[in-house]
This record gives C-alpha cells, structure tokens and sequence, in this order.
C-alpha cells in the first residue's frame, strides 16, 4: 500500500508540474483530494487495515495529502498571477500608470466648523456640544424669551410636544454651559439649528450656526469687540475691518451686530455688499443679567459677552457663494472645487 501511495503522489506530481492554468489546477484538486479523490480513498482503506498497521498508514497518507497540496498551491500561484497579467495585458491596463484615486473631500461647512472651533479652541475655549432636541426653556425661556415673543411662534420654530422642540439657535449651548459649570468658562459650540424658513438663496429650515460664551469676572464689551476682531483677521486676512452696530437680543444687553469690509470690492461698493461696502458676520453683546438668573450664574460677580454666527454666511462670504442652496444640494462637481 505504502508504494501504491507513492505512485499516487509522483502521478499528482507530474500532472500539477504540466499543468497550464488554474481550472488545470482545480481538476487535479478534485482527482485526488475531493471527496472521490485518489488520495481520499486511502482514508477509507484504512479502516479495512490491522489495528498495528494503522497509525503509520495514517501517517503515509497525511504526508502524501500534504505533499499534493502544497505542490497545488504553489504552482495555483504561480499560474494565477500568469492569467492576471495575461488579463491586463489583454485590456490594455497599464499597471504602472498612476492610479486615479477619486478621494473624497470634508464639506464647506464642515471645514468652515472645524475651522471656527480650532480657532476658538486654540485660545482656551472649551469646545461644548449639545442636543438639537431641547426642552422650550432651554431654547427661549432661559435666555430671556418669553411666552408672547414672535420668535415662539409656531410659524417661526418646529414644535415637537408641550415639553421639546427642534432648537431654533444654538444659543440652548448657553443655558446648558451656564448650568453644568462653575464660572469662570470660554466656550465655543457649533451644530444644526431649524426654523420655519421657506428655501431661498439666502434661507433654509436646516442651518449651521457657531455659538460663543464667555462668562469671568470684569468681561467687558472691549474683550468682545477683540474677540470679534481677531475672528475677523482670522476669517478674511489681516487687511479686513470691523465695525459693530447697534442691535438687539433679548439675551444680550447691550447688543451688537458686527460687519467687515465687504472681501469682494474691499469697501468700496458693489452688488455683495449691496453698495455699503460692509457684509454682515455675526451678532453678539453682553450676557443679559436676566440670563445669568435663570440659569444659576451670580449676575452682580459675572459678566460676559455672547456672539453667535451662521456658519452658511460665514462660508459664503469666504468661498464668495452666492446662494445657500449649493451647500446643501451635494454636486460633486460643486464640493470638487473645496479639495
Ligand atoms: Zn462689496
């Protein structure tokens, strides 16, 4: 039996070393080691043996099994990589040309956030998250809207029971801040907002907006103006200037609107700026004390400013967009141009 092994192997031997391509290889598997294999059969022969004979049988056809798939596997390989250059060469692929690698791309938006908190997060603000499903005191009460502000209106704000809504402003990162930490804190947030906007050029029911906290002893309007500044510089180069007006926040008092010089003609005039000259960035003022109350802050021992953007403006005055929809509408082609 031992030498009937023996042939059987130098056979499968002689036909793995002759054969062509891969099927060959596959046919020779299954001629010896499938489950009518060649080899396979002596397994069943086996049991036919002396018990004294068994073990060293047993041996002789694991290593003659052995012997066989190894020499499969080997020339499998080599004959593979045969057909698949063979393959190529056929289709004309030239394998060491360049691949062209389609990488994707972070979103304006995304860069614009990621930008904004690495700018904020680099001068020691806390980078704060929060839900964008908040309880109504979260998103007005506490920060000193009250129950008959038009901004309530359910035309205006998506109501989702007598408890929780879609937060219309970050500004609910604020209250939730205020009440988890001990002053004194910097902290700079950004995320989804929702109002009941129609789609336009210029509005959208889904927006991006930044939220900034400042809360110390002795913040005055000279830090904010500062801050509001350098985020400028930072924005839209060190030749841009600021100015603030006034303007009104039921949570901030006194309360700011900040512009710069219109990046497009630099202040002279044109159709972005609607010949003013100055585009608008952001809102802010000083925390309404009303706010410390509400949410556990000592109004008499702190002060601070607040500051809030929309991230859409901010990266359409950067990337010089004119209309909110491209950022949402996902063309590859229009995103290509942000690699
Ligand atoms: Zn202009």
């Amino acid at each position: 039996m031992e030498k009937r092994i023996n042939d059987v192997v130098e056979n499968a031997l002689d036909l793995i070393g002759q054969a062509k391509t891969t099927k060959e290889i596959e046919q020779i598997r299954v001629k010896y080691l499938g489950k009518s294999g060649e080899i396979t059969a002596f397994n069943k022969m086996m049991k036919d043996l002396p018990n004294e004979e068994k073990p060293k049988m047993g041996q002789l056809v694991n290593s003659a099994k052995e012997r066989v798939e190894s020499a499969l596997k080997a020339q499998g390989e080599i004959l593979f990589n045969q057909e698949l250059e063979a393959e190529l060469e056929k289709k004309g692929v030239d394998i060491t040309l360049p691949v062209d690698i389609n990488l994707g791309a972070l979103h304006p938006l995304t860069k614009m956030e990621d930008d904004l908190k690495d700018f904020f997060a680099s001068r020691g603000y806390i980078v704060y998250d929060g839900p964008e499903v908040d309880l109504y005191e979260n998103n007005f009460d506490k920060l000193n809207i009250p129950a008959d502000h038009p901004a309530r209106d359910v035309q205006d704000t998506f109501y989702i029971d007598d408890k929780y809504l879609l937060r219309s402003h970050t500004s609910n990162l604020q209250v939730r801040m205020m009440e988890s930490t001990k002053p004194p804190f910097k902290m700079v947030g950004t995320g989804r907002t929702y109002r009941g906007d129609d789609i336009d050029a210029t509005h959208s029911p889904v927006f991006e907006q930044m939220e900034v906290l400042v809360v110390d002893k002795g913040v005055t309007m000279a830090d904010l103006k500062t801050t509001i500044r350098d985020l400028a510089k930072h924005l839209y180069g060190e030749n841009v200037e600021i100015r603030l007006r006034p303007s009104f926040f039921p949570f901030t008092e006194p309360s700011v609107e900040a512009d710069v010089t219109c990046i497009k003609c630099k202040g002279k005039g044109c159709s972005i700026c609607k010949g003013t000259g100055w585009m608008e960035i952001l809102g802010g003022g000083m925390v309404n004390p009303k706010v410390f109350d509400a949410c556990g802050i000592d109004s008499k021992e702190y002060t601070g400013f607040a500051l809030g953007a929309g991230i859409e403006r901010l990266a359409m005055s950067k990337y010089n967009l004119n209309d909110v929809r491209t950022l949402y509408e996902n063309d590859v082609r229009f995103l290509k141009q942000f690699k």
